[in-house]
């Protein structure tokens, strides 16, 4: 009897107990999509089940969730879902999920970790808002934005990963996470929005890709651990108060290519920078640019136009120690010799390189060799940047020039080749150099056989006049090819030449052929001779030419080399 009891007592206690450990109560439910449902139980979890997108969130009553799950078919979270779920620790979410809401776990206070699962292409603006106790969120590799203001707030956020497929991030969207420490943005990003870490007193490193083209404004402002940065030259544009009161950053690169600006306030406060170089393409540094930057000790501007500079732009800056500037910046120059910078302003000397004088023709002008420098692209008319102009100094063109009074330089004498010969000529007038083709034509006579060639230069239009020269062809000398010792004689051979009418021999006891007497054979095919008549046992010295004879005039051949030999 007692044992019954005691089995139908355990069964009704097992009874009420069991629904509330194994299936807790359901104590609201509803739609909250046209094919999705939810319910929520009384242990506080809110479960979303069904297939299509949520359009509403009828629970805003039950502000205590301590769980939600959502189930495989929801393809979105709608905006402002779980806002202010201050309770919530555990989320589940399924992969048929594509967007998160805005503002749809804003101020989840207590939730601690969150897994985007992969689908999700979108999390729109706010969306973690305020989430101060959000240490790890994980992000899949299918997001490809984060809207605005999507992160701020997230005090205990020390890291995030934002996977290379996300393409824009919202501006202010990391503001006040004061706990972030570094920030390395995905590498196909091209835009920094505005006040992206404003207020991060934490962060002190930041990675910007080299397809970033601006930076918003006040991105960095108050980021007062933030120890530089190095801005890679993709960026031509930044907004305003960038670097407001980055106390700790000791060092910046900026761009190359930033157009134009740099902002007003882009380095107010910052106290520990210690340099700093502003590239080329400044040529305006705007208001307040770098005051109160007590520690800033070289200012290099390396703009060499005429760069200018903004109201209070430097003040404050108590250890300016040296400033160094372009050659042709004289803007910048005269401002910092007016305010009081003139003894620590150096200015950089030019880089001259010198141009060629350019020679004019008849008809267009040249000009006087000058000097440019390849820095700030000033014009000089000496090699020392002492007389600048404006332009190269013109040479005017010479006009009708009568050829007959120009000058042919003398013309070297020539060898026969078996070809035309074309000396390079150099004509003159008055001067300056005269040009084949565009000043004169030139005709040639004679100039293929041994004996006088002449030139004619014609004036081209609007030259008028000729005028002529002349060079000697010589034949083509041969060589001796022995010289055999007879008795008080010597047997000379050589070589036979062409296109001549003769040879003549010399010979002389001194090698420099001083008294030396020569002996002339007439015909070209005669190809060795005896000298006779010479002294016995002495050495005797031999050379020959070839000559040509032309309207009763001879032209002769340079000299073989001598060969020498003692006679018997
Ligand atoms: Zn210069």
């Amino acid at each position: 009897m007692k044992t019954k009891l005691l089995i139908l007592f355990t069964l009704g206690l097992i009874l009420v107990i069991l629904p509330l450990v194994a299936n807790a109560e359901i104590i609201d439910s509803g739609e909250c999509g046209p094919d999705v449902t939810w319910t929520l139980d009384d242990a506080k979890t809110l479960t979303i089940s069904g297939n299509g997108y949520m359009t509403s969130a009828p629970w805003k009553k039950h502000n205590d969730v301590k769980k939600i799950i959502v189930n495989d078919g929801v393809k979105n979270i709608y905006n402002e879902a779980f806002i202010c779920f201050r309770e919530l620790t555990e989320v589940s979410l399924p992969t048929s999920l594509t967007v998160i809401g805005s503002n749809s776990f804003n101020a989840c206070s207590a939730l601690t970790e969150i897994t985007i699962p992969n689908g999700v292409t979108s999390i729109e603006g706010g969306a973690f808002i305020e989430c101060t106790k959000l240490k790890k969120i994980t992000l899949p590799g299918t997001l490809g934005s984060i809207g605005a203001w999507t992160f701020e707030g997230c005090r205990s956020l020390e890291s995030i990963t934002i996977p290379d497929s996300v393409l824009s991030i919202g501006e202010n969207s990391f503001q006040s996470c004061t706990a972030l420490k570094s920030f390395v943005f995905p590498r196909n990003i091209t835009k920094v929005e505005d006040q992206m870490f404003l207020g991060c007193e934490n962060l002190l490193t930041v990675t910007i890709p080299d397809r970033v083209t601006s930076i918003g404004h006040s991105c960095f402002w108050n980021c007062s651990s933030l120890q530089g940065i190095d801005m890679p030259d993709s960026v031509t544009n930044l907004g305003t108060c960038m670097f407001w009161n980055c106390l700790s950053m000791t060092h910046a690169r900026l761009s190359e290519n930033i157009e134009h600006l740099l902002p007003n306030d882009t380095f107010n406060g910052c106290r520990s920078l210690e340099s700093i170089t502003l590239p080329q393409k400044i040529n305006y540094i705007n208001s307040n640019a770098f005051l109160g930057c007590t520690q800033l000790k070289s200012v290099t501007i390396e703009n060499n136009g005429n760069a200018q500079i903004g109201e209070n732009a430097f003040k404050n800056c108590i250890s300016l120690a040296s400033i160094t500037i372009s050659c042709g910046n004289n803007q910048s120059k005269e401002w910092f010799q007016e305010n009081g910078y003139a003894d620590i302003l150096k200015i950089k000397p030019h880089e001259l390189e010198k141009h060629d004088r350019v020679e004019p023709t008849t008809t267009s002008g040249g000009t006087e060799e000058y000097w440019e420098c390849t820095s700030c692209k000033i014009l000089f008319s000496d090699s020392e940047g002492k007389n600048r102009i404006d332009e190269p100094v013109v040479i005017p063109p010479l006009g009708n020039v009568d050829i007959s009074k120009a000058k042919i330089s003398k013309i070297a004498d020539q060898v026969y080749t078996g070809k035309t010969i074309k000396p390079d000529l150099t004509v003159t007038y008055d001067g300056i150099i005269l040009t084949e083709g565009t000043d004169y034509s030139i005709k040639w006579k004679n100039n293929k056989n041994p004996g006088k060639a002449t030139v004619t230069l014609t004036g081209k239009e609007p030259n008028t006049g000729t005028k002529t020269a002349t060079f000697k062809i010589l034949p083509k000398p041969t060589e001796l090819s022995s010289l055999k010792a007879g008795k008080k004689s010597l047997t000379a051979k050589w070589k036979k030449g062409s296109k001549i009418d003769g040879y003549e021999i010399q010979y002389s006891l001194k090698s420099n052929f001083k008294s030396a007497k020569k002996i002339e054979i007439s015909g070209a095919s005669t190809k060795k001779t005896e000298i006779d008549g010479l002294k016995k046992k002495k050495t005797y010295y031999v050379r020959i030419r070839t000559y040509k004879e032309v309207d009763g005039k001879k032209y002769y051949s340079e000299w073989s080399d001598a060969m020498e030999k003692k006679t018997k």
